[in-house]
């Protein structure tokens, strides 16, 4: 059947057609603003740290992140320490020993796509973004078909990452992606020059600052927009020596660490064996994609927390009963 021509009608009738749509209107605003809950996931790669000094370091954000969520200290041994293979398995949920990527062009993820080309294969309504300090990271979310919606290498000033932090903030104020990758360099490169050293623990403190920044406008937003359930996840690709750098398989090189906060984790709590191949998996189920079978990695959401310590006690205000 085609469709019918429309009757002809009359100004009246054209009246009551253009004023029945505006009743409409408002008869439905209230349910207008209560908009559907989605969830909202930033993952902070918070690279080359060693949790022991962050905690050191006593850097509030990162410290407050951990007791309002769920954190686990853990090992990637026998796994890769250099940063293009961790980076890979953060990005896919795949170990090395599988995915064997030594780097990121050409078709690297064909085998196993990154979290970007697997949200946006899934669900191409959903808005990707990557804002990294280290460059290399860029070229692994613009890999695969499709990779990620809106790529950004901080340019200009970025002490600290405090380029990249501002940059992230402001993409959380102002746009909302529902998956925001976020890479911060600078305690890498402290570390390359030995994590003994205090400038590492300068390092800490200082982009510690921009995880601050990132924090404030994700609970500022999740206040102004209570329908968005927002989720942080920070994790590390690699530990560094005392005299510096990594790539070897030394406890402070593969040492790893994860800290999941959000309305989906249980505050306070830890556990005993999440880590880097563990984001990709939760990031999808965070956002109703389900992980590959073959992928490594298991998602933190559904996985029941480790024991707790129950010596953080801080509830985060989005938690209710949880922890
Ligand atoms: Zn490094």
């Amino acid at each position: 059947m085609k469709p019918q021509r429309p009757a002809r009608t009359s100004l009246a009738a054209l009246a009551a057609c253009i004023a029945v749509p505006l009743v409409a209107g408002l008869i439905d605003m209230p349910a207008a603003q209560a908009d559907p809950t989605v969830n909202k996931v930033v993952v902070l790669a918070f690279d080359g740290a060693l949790y022991s000094r962050i905690q050191e370091a006593k850097a509030p954000n990162l410290l407050g992140l951990a007791a309002q969520g769920v954190l686990a200290q853990t090992s990637i041994a026998p796994h890769a320490t250099t940063s293009i293979p961790i980076w890979a398995t953060g990005l896919t949920g795949v170990w090395d020993t599988k995915h064997h990527i030594t780097g990121y062009g050409g078709d690297a993820f064909a085998t196993y796509p990154t979290v970007f080309t697997q949200l946006e294969k899934a669900k191409p309504q959903l808005r990707t973004r990557s804002i990294v300090t280290w460059s290399a990271l860029a070229d692994a979310a613009a890999s695969g078909t499709p990779g990620v919606d809106v790529n950004t290498i901080t340019s200009g000033p970025n002490e600290a990452d405090s380029g990249t932090a501002d940059l992230s903030a402001t993409a959380i104020t102002d746009d909302a992606p529902d998956f925001l990758f976020v890479d911060f360099d600078t305690v890498d490169s402290a570390g390359h020059r030995g994590s003994a050293k205090p400038g590492y623990l300068d390092a800490i403190t200082k982009a510690d600052i921009g995880v601050g920044k990132i924090v404030a406008a994700i609970d500022a937003r999740a206040k102004a927009h209570p329908n968005e359930k927002w989720n942080i996840l920070v994790t590390t690709g690699n530990g560094n020596k005392p005299e510096g750098g990594h790539g070897g398989q030394s406890a402070d090189e593969t040492a790893n660490f994860v800290i999941a906060r959000g309305p989906s984790f249980a505050a306070g709590t830890t556990n005993t064996t999440y880590s880097i191949v563990d984001i990709t998996p939760t990031v999808l189920t965070l956002l109703g994609v389900k992980p590959a079978a073959d992928i490594d990695g298991k998602s933190m959401v559904t996985a029941t927390p480790g024991p707790s310590t129950g010596s953080f006690g801080i509830p985060w205000p989005g938690t209710g009963s949880a922890g």
